[in-house]
């Protein structure tokens, strides 16, 4: 999400300014920290972040420096006391007000702050993107209204805000026609996607999927992330009807203890996660699911902890997002007692990632020998000589093959897994 959010910064100063990204700090004309509060001293690092670009504003007076993203969200105008040499603060949904804060600036010179909340106006003001490699994200919802004891997001990024089907189906086209084959649709829980539908009628997840799946030019289809909560019997049908539709899904749970999922206000029970395993594996049994756990989360006992342990050996993970519970200001969880010492959290932290490890290992083994659809992404990180293709479960194979394959999905065999990263051999180009 950050990323995205990233690119549409880098985007809207292209598009009003005519400027381009460098990666010399001392040559640009403005530089910006896109910020992240989701845990640990995010704050800090902003600062000592700007402390480091701080020389190069003294050596040249008309470099700009902005702060956006969800610590400037939270922290706003504070930023400029901490930081006076700091000149526009903008949130997550002020990014596409960067053109006027900038100019504000330079007429004024005054210190701008826009960290306001104006909806989906954002999404008519930002210039589509550019891309050349034949798959792009889309963000079609913005916000979380779930309000999760541990979790700043509702905080920074507003509540749950979905664009209209129209825009959404728009911004596809315009990606189909510089040759996109894929789309990740992105929201903070996509799932809950919840828009205005041609008619004025107000359409789903699911149906939003379907109609995005029924363009002839789009191959392949992904979303990330979702929330238990919101997987509708329908949207899991989907996956029945629906091939271009991923065999990957990433749903976060969290932890595996019923006790820890109330307190978190997760919403639902470790059987209700596992129900809706059950039924996307009928749907598409060969589907690879990842998560989101959170170890050490306030009162978490060792039964609790096993609990997870429990649910992991249950549902089988291809990979995690599994972190130690960070403390965020202004939530609920950050005012419960913590008794639990942080090398126990550790060491249980240590022993969930093994697991998953493991587990991640075991898909790995099981794709060796098999040929995998797969769209080539660009040059291989490891090896320049190499390109680097995803395969439908969100594993990255490399392999030799000419650069013209680059944003075109092949065939890929696999041939070895080595820790794993997968090679293979090209098969044949694919549709
Ligand atoms: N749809 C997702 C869900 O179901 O929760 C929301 C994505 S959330 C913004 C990204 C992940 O960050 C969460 O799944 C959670 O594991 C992690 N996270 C959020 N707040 C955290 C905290 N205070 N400490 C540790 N991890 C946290």
């Amino acid at each position: 999400m950050n990323e995205y959010d990233s690119d549409k910064m880098a985007d809207v100063l292209r598009a009003c300014e005519g400027m381009e990204p460098t990666d010399k700090p001392e040559e640009a004309d403005v530089i910006l920290f896109n910020t992240c509060s989701i845990r640990e001293k995010a704050e800090e690092k902003v600062f000592s972040d700007l402390g480091r670009v701080r020389p190069l504003k003294l050596a040249n007076p008309d470099l700009l420096i902005g702060v956006g993203g969800c610590v400037a969200s939270q922290e706003g105008a504070a930023i400029l006391q901490r930081a006076p040499y700091v000149d526009v603060v903008f949130g997550p949904q002020t990014l596409h007000r960067l053109p006027q804060l900038l100019q504000a600036r330079r007429d004024t010179g005054r210190a701008q702050v826009d960290i306001s909340f104006p909806e989906i106006e954002k999404f008519d003001h930002l210039p589509t993107a550019q891309t050349t490699s034949g798959t792009a994200y889309l963000s079609i919802m913005e916000g979380c209204s779930k309000y999760c004891t541990f979790c700043v997001v509702p905080y920074t990024r507003g509540e749950e805000v979905s664009r209209p089907l129209a825009d959404v189906m728009r911004d596809v086209q315009e990606l189909v026609a510089q040759g996109v084959k894929e789309v990740t649709l992105l929201g903070q829980n996509v799932n809950a996607y919840c828009g205005t539908g041609d008619d004025g009628e107000t359409v789903d997840f699911a149906f939003l999927l379907q109609a995005i799946a029924a363009l002839e030019d789009i191959t392949r289809l992904r979303y990330t992330t979702s929330h238990p909560r919101e997987m509708t019997q329908r949207l899991i049908d989907v996956y029945a009807t629906t091939p271009k539709l991923v065999s990957h899904l990433h749903l976060p749970v969290q932890s595996g203890s019923d006790r820890i999922l109330a307190a978190m206000k997760r919403g639902h029970t470790v059987l209700e996660y596992k129900s809706i395993i059950r039924r996307v594996r009928a749907a598409r049994p060969d589907i690879c699911i990842t998560s989101d756990f959170i170890v050490g989360f306030p009162g978490e006992t060792e039964q609790d902890f096993e609990a997870t342990m429990k649910l992991i050996d249950e549902v089988g993970f291809d990979n995690s997002f599994s972190y130690l519970y960070s403390p965020r200001p202004g939530t609920p969880a950050a005012e419960l007692r913590d008794d639990t010492p942080h090398e126990i959290k550790a060491l249980r932290l240590k022993r969930l990632q093994g697991r998953i490890m493991e587990q991640e290992d075991g898909v790995a083994q099981a794709m060796l020998g098999t040929t995998q659809r797969a769209l080539v992404e660009g040059v291989s990180k490891k090896d320049a000589q190499e390109l680097a293709a995803r395969t439908d479960n969100n594993r990255v194979v490399n392999f030799s093959g000419a650069a013209s394959l680059i944003g075109g999905f092949v065939e890929v065999k696999i041939t070895q897994v080595v820790r794993h990263t997968l090679r293979g051999e090209l098969v044949a180009n694919a549709k």
